[in-house]
């Protein structure tokens, strides 16, 4: 259970803080007061004293909450500091904004680089608590993790105590309604655990599904998160049948039963082609595959110019991701979000780092996705062995390949392939890629609906003729590919031999 280690590991790094006796911590949470029952539980057994501060009511003591010294002036606060104790802990909440004031930022840097003073240890509270550069070397950052689950059940025992409640769930899945929490601040859950109790006086499984639309909307506010529903089926994607083999092959690679065989669960899989191949499409339809969640990264919304906050925002999402898990948590586009930071001070390294070290060390059962249509932009070590489960090349869809894939798109117009020469139209549509046939598809529809009349087959390869091949210009682009797949670096997505070499360029309407 990531989220109880990550508590018993922030519990243990503030005890060393702590003892240690540094002089400034900073704590980026809305959490405030969790954070401060954790301070409190922490300095019981060191005998320290334990106080909090806020701008309004000053200094209080966390053990009587008594109010102790109406100290609401800034620099007037970081004076009484240096006055009080070395065997205690003061938590300032929200004091991050004072940093403003350039007076406060230098008497909080010349605090936190005292030596050999006293003075007790202050930790600065609050949502976006991160230190300005000027205090980047002496402020020490502890990440705050959420709630544990035991936090979690805490709550919901809470929230039923006292109320008439009929419980339908049974302990399994109580144990879902409590996991479906994880990833909410303990506020959010106490708020959604009271609407799904007071709604209706019944605990049951809809209650389960009231919490994971609570969570939505959070990922939602994330802005790097998209939690996407699973509306695409493994029917959906034409060809690409060695891809589909690999994923349905690991359809229950996340069940417990898959744990007790012994096999551990899927990492990721990076899925490179051109565009219009149909790896968007693939990535969408492993979550409705699987019976989990999809979440779309995007990378670029990460990025920020402040130093270290690009990091900071893409483990905060995929923290957030965490608490999803099972999920399939696909990262889209992810050559671009990189080249477009070939500038950028080092920003995408850092983030491509972040990356990869959640990659490997992530307990929680997310399974990666990476999408890129050009490898070259993409650094060597993110797609070497043993990093993804398997590499997969998507190239030009074969002749049998096209005609699944315009069967698709017949089908998905309500109509049935069988009534269409599809083997004629595929054999025509040499070089096309799978966004191309599905908009021939369609051209040939409006053509058809504007002569009030049936598709025909003739519509079909007129559409089809008519579209001039993304693979045809990118013609470097695809043998670069095919060199790369041929140095056994990927695997072909296709089980049927290497499609064809790029059709030369073709005239325009010439069937
Ligand atoms: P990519 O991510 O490789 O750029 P997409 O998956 O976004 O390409 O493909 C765009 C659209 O093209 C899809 O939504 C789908 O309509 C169609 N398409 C692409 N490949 C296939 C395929 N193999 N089978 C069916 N449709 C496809």
């Amino acid at each position: 259970m990531p989220q109880e280690h990550a508590n018993i590991e922030f519990a243990e790094q503030l005890g060393v803080h702590l003892r240690a006796q540094f002089p400034l911590l900073l704590v980026d949470t809305v959490e405030e007061q969790r954070l401060v029952d954790k301070v409190a539980a922490a300095t019981e057994p060191l005998s320290m004293r334990c106080l909090t501060w806020d701008s309004v009511s000053g200094f209080s003591s966390v053990h009587d909450s008594r109010s102790m010294a109406p100290a609401t002036d800034p620099l007037d606060v970081l004076e009484r500091l240096r006055g009080m104790s070395s065997n205690s802990v003061v938590v300032l909440k929200d004091f991050h904004t004072q940093w403003e004031n350039p007076q406060v930022l230098r008497a909080t840097r010349n605090y936190a680089q005292r030596r050999g003073e006293a003075g007790p240890t202050v930790i600065v509270v609050g949502a976006g608590a991160t230190p300005p550069p000027e205090l980047a070397d002496s402020a020490v950052i502890l990440e705050f993790p959420p709630p544990s689950r035991v936090e979690l059940q805490a709550v919901l025992r809470e929230v039923l105590e006292g109320r008439w409640v009929r419980r339908e769930l049974d302990d399994g899945g109580m144990d879902r309604l409590i996991e479906s929490g994880r990833g909410l601040t303990l506020e959010q859950a106490r708020r959604v655990f009271t609407k799904a109790v007071v709604a209706d006086g019944v605990l049951d499984h809809g209650d389960i599904r009231l919490v994971l639309e609570e969570k939505k909307a959070i990922i939602a506010t994330s802005g790097a998160l998209e939690y996407l529903e699973p509306d695409e089926a493994a029917e959906d994607v034409g060809g690409l049948d060695a891809l589909k083999e690999w994923l349905r092959l690991r359809e229950r690679g996340f069940s417990s039963s898959a744990r007790e065989f012994g096999l551990p669960a899927p990492k990721g899989i990076a899925l490179v082609g051109l565009p219009g191949t149909g790896k968007s499409l693939t990535a969408k339809t492993i979550g409705s595959l699987w019976g989990v969640p999809l979440l779309r990264l995007d990378i670029g919304a990460i990025y920020s110019s402040f130093m270290g906050e690009s990091e900071k925002r893409a483990r905060h999402a995929l923290k957030l991701a965490e608490t999803i898990a099972p999920c399939v948590v696909w990262i889209d586009e992810l050559d671009k979000a990189i080249s477009t930071g070939s500038n950028d001070n080092g920003t995408s390294t850092r983030v491509v780092g972040t990356l990869l070290t959640w990659m490997s060390e992530k307990t929680a059962p997310c399974f990666v996705v990476a999408t890129a249509n050009d490898i070259s932009k993409l650094p060597p070590e993110l797609l070497r062995r043993g990093r993804f489960d398997e590499v997969f090349f998507l190239d030009l869809p074969t002749e049998s390949e096209r005609r699944e894939i315009l069967a698709v798109h017949i089908r998905a117009s309500g109509r049935n392939p069988d009534s269409f020469d599809l083997e004629t139209v595929a054999r025509h549509t040499d070089g096309l890629v799978g966004a191309e046939l599905a908009q021939a598809v369609h051209d040939a529809l409006i053509v058809a609906f504007d002569h009030n009349r049936e598709l025909t087959t003739d519509d079909l390869l007129a559409c089809g003729a008519q579209v001039v091949p993304l693979a045809v210009s990118q013609r470097e682009r695809v043998a670069s590919l095919r060199a790369w797949l041929a140095e056994g670096r990927a695997k072909p997505a296709s089980r049927e031999a290497a499609a064809s070499p790029v059709p030369p360029q073709r005239v325009t309407g010439a069937w």
